[in-house]
């Protein structure tokens, strides 16, 4: 029986990336509250978020310290409209994310795809500013993700999200991903990485002279199914990016913020790209605001005279108060809890916990990197998804595979049992899957 509630949202709501009519069988779930890492249902069923709700949750939900300067906030500065105005939490966050990634100008956005669509444009713009207004085209890794309005769909090479809207795109143009299980006999990551990046570096040789920017996503590709890959393909493709002068663009969306270890992906790799992506973990989870960083030379080829050289990008609530304020109180988390610290025990003994997973007979290409496991499953179900996904949540765990591939992606606060909970939930799940093999 579904809830009223999911009853009612089935006639009002249009949910995402959904396709409605599925949920004739399988009604949403109802959401009452949240605390730590654990969802709450009407009827008070509790599910563990083992996917961080949709990659954005750091440190549980109703976090004290994000909820308190919330509050505070709200008392003090709602909203102001970010041109010709500005307010503290702005400026802190700014100056904040600036120390800790080297690139000192924040411009806002809400959402992680109008992250991707400031700096594409800004670069292009950049470009023209600079006298070269040919440089306008992009280059992105096969089975990249940067979100799905138009512009960045561009630079999304995943073809369910993009076939139907073809016509309205201009397609940039793809390279071989450096994916660690593309190596063949003999071969290394780096080795794959190399590989990759002599790709990469033949194409650049053509079409440097059209192209503004490159855009990866560090170490992980996420949406791709957690293809993973070796730091040396983000150097070689830095350098190969200021020998052809072409921007780098990290999108640190889903990687940002210790999923992978470090704070920010791309710094495994020792790099400093032209412009970093931010959103998701930004705000711990709580409220939605993206933010794209980038270089004084940037910054610098839009400071004019000229009204129209400057970069006249608007979205209502850039920089709103709230959001900036609960991406301080993030920041503020990692840096009194020394979180990655503490986050490489709690990885340890995950990874114990889910070594079953990963040595179960019918998983491929078992993954670990910081806070984020992948298991490829040999599956004939075609919507092994959805159905691993139903059999989950029977066991109280939310986790939603891509295709074939199982991965975690938990907030920071586990304790030991829910450790266990996840890693129990998650094998008996597997084996309620590949049980209905049969008689699928
Ligand atoms: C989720 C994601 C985006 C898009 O963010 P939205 O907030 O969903 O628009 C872009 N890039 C990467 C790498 C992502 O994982």
């Amino acid at each position: 029986m579904p809830s009223s509630l999911a009853a009612r949202s089935l006639r009002s709501v249009w949910h995402p990336c959904t396709q409605m009519k599925l949920h004739e069988a399988q009604p949403p779930v109802a959401i009452a509250r949240a605390q730590g890492p654990w969802l709450e249902d009407v009827d008070g069923k509790r599910y563990l978020d083992a996917i961080s709700s949709w990659w954005v949750n750091l440190f549980g939900h109703g976090h004290p310290h994000i909820k308190a300067a919330l509050a505070d906030q709200l008392e003090r500065l709602d909203h102001v409209m970010l041109a010709g105005f500005t307010h503290a939490p702005v400026v802190e966050l700014s100056e904040r994310l600036g120390r800790l990634t080297g690139l000192g100008h924040a411009f806002y956005g809400s959402d992680g795809a109008s992250a991707t669509e400031i700096a594409l444009k800004m670069s292009a713009h950049f470009w023209r500013n600079s006298g070269r207004p040919a440089k306008s085209r992009f280059v992105g890794l096969a089975g990249g993700y940067h979100g799905e309005t138009v512009g960045a769909l561009a630079v999304t090479d995943i073809a369910v999200f993009r076939e139907a809207y073809a016509p309205l795109v201009r397609l940039a143009a793809t390279v071989p991903s450096p994916d660690a299980r593309s190596a063949r006999a003999g071969e290394s990551a780096a080795d794959v990485a190399r590989r990759s990046a002599a790709a990469l570096e033949h194409w650049l040789a053509e079409h440097h002279e059209e192209t503004a920017a490159l855009i990866v996503e560090p170490l992980v590709q996420c949406a791709a199914g957690f293809a993973m890959h070796d730091p040396e393909y983000l150097r070689l493709a830095r350098a190969l990016c200021d020998r052809f002068e072409v921007h780098l663009v990290a999108d640190e969306i889903a990687t940002g913020f210790g999923r992978t270890g470090t704070l920010f992906a791309h710094q495994q790799a020792g790099i400093l790209p032209d412009f970093i992506c931010l959103s998701k973990g930004l705000t711990g989870g709580t409220m939605a605001l993206s933010a794209v960083l980038t270089t004084d030379t940037v910054f610098e080829a839009f400071y004019d005279d000229e009204v129209a050289r400057g970069f006249l990008h608007s979205h209502s609530y850039t920089g709103n108060p709230l959001a900036c304020r609960a991406a301080l109180a993030t920041l503020e988390i990692f840096e009194q809890e020394d979180v990655l610290a503490r986050n490489e025990s709690l990885a340890r003994s995950l990874d114990e916990a889910l070594l079953p997973l990963s040595r179960h007979p019918r998983v491929r290409h078992a993954r670990h990197l910081g806070m984020l496991w992948a298991w490829d499953v040999e599956t004939q179900l075609p919507d092994f998804a959805a159905r691993y996904h139903r059999h989950a949540m029977d066991h109280g765990v939310l986790l939603r595979p891509i295709g074939r591939t199982l991965y975690v992606m938990p907030p920071y606060v586990l304790d030991e049992p829910a450790v266990q909970w996840l890693a129990q939930g998650a094998q008996a799940a597997l084996a309620a899957t590949l049980a209905q093999e049969g008689a699928a």
